[in-house]
């Protein structure tokens, strides 16, 4: 994960962290080597920006240059900026704080890892916090898409909506909350359906069923291989529907980051967990200081 940014920063901090007496130009330098990796691994420019400007400041305006070892103190300063930049000291988790059943809509672009996160999440709610969830697959588009989740419901011993061929998404979701009450389930998962593209059918469709649903949570699936094309999607649905958080799937395969580093800047949304496989157990709850100090090594 962040491999190729994190290389990049190790060699700056080694040279820093080599030093015994630290100059401004050198913090200088440094900041210009960490903002071209920071580019180079995809992280908007805005948020880039901001960065070197707080570390900078930080690191030249108090007594850092002068201390007995300023350069691991600058390096302490940049841990401490890539934290806030991932969302801060806090890990969010799931709100459950509702009326049951508390409704979670998984919301995102086709092949961004919806189905899969929301399977994923059906399991962490049953094993982890001991709840009874059911999921419902929103998705007439794709075909096969209500069977898909099915399929995984079984795998992770989640039940699951009885799919009626033909029935559209808002008659589904009011089946489905009408289904969770009668089960007495803690929890409901909507997957909703994905387009290649954001689009206003898209959109009329997401606040249609989160009219009939007033879920407690809505969380936008992306995939960070995308990097800004996420974070870019993120805002477009940030305007549209009320997102209470975003999963960021194929952190396992991403080398770059840029996804991770700019949404919480940019979207205003916390990060609240990282896909990490294909398997039904690869979501790991968003904890920006363990990933703060995966990109540092
Ligand atoms: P959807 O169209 O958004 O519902 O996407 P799917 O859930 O069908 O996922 C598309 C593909 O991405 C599947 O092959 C998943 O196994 C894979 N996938 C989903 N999340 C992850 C992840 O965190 N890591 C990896 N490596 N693959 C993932």
């Amino acid at each position: 994960m962040f491999d190729n940014l994190s290389d990049r920063l190790g060699n700056v901090f080694d040279r820093l962290k080599g030093r015994g007496a630290l100059s401004e130009s050198d913090v200088r330098e440094a900041m210009r080597e960490i903002r071209i990796a920071l580019l180079e691994a995809d992280v908007a420019l805005p948020v880039v920006r901001r960065f070197i400007d707080a570390v900078t400041e930080k690191a030249i305006g108090q007594d850092v240059l002068k201390s007995v070892t300023p350069g691991q103190q600058v390096v302490k300063i940049v841990d401490d900026e890539l934290v806030d930049m991932l969302g801060g000291t806090e890990v969010e988790g799931l709100n459950f704080a509702a009326k049951p059943p508390v409704v979670i809509m998984m919301v995102g672009l086709q092949g961004s890892g919806k189905t899969t996160t929301t399977a994923k999440l059906g399991k962490l709610i049953r094993q982890k916090h001991g709840k009874k969830a059911l999921m419902a697959s929103l998705d007439v588009n794709r075909p096969a898409a209500q069977e898909q989740l099915k399929v995984l419901g079984e795998q992770v011993e989640v039940a699951t909506l009885p799919i009626i061929e033909g029935q559209q998404p808002v008659d589904i979701a009011r089946r489905a909350m009408e289904s969770a009450k009668l089960q007495a389930a803690d929890v409901l998962l909507l997957d909703t359906a994905g387009r290649l593209h954001v689009d206003e059918a898209l959109m009329a469709e997401m606040k249609a069923i989160a009219g009939v649903s007033t879920p407690t949570e809505v969380l936008l699936v992306v995939d960070s291989l995308t990097g800004q094309d996420a974070v870019n999607v993120a805002q477009s649905f940030t305007g549209e529907v009320p997102l209470t958080g975003v999963v960021l799937t194929r952190m396992d395969g991403d080398a770059r980051g840029g996804a991770a580093l700019s949404m919480r800047y940019v979207t205003g949304k916390p990060i609240k967990f990282a896909g990490t496989g294909e398997k039904l157990d690869a979501i790991e709850a968003f904890d920006p200081r363990r990933v703060a100090g995966r990109i540092l090594g």
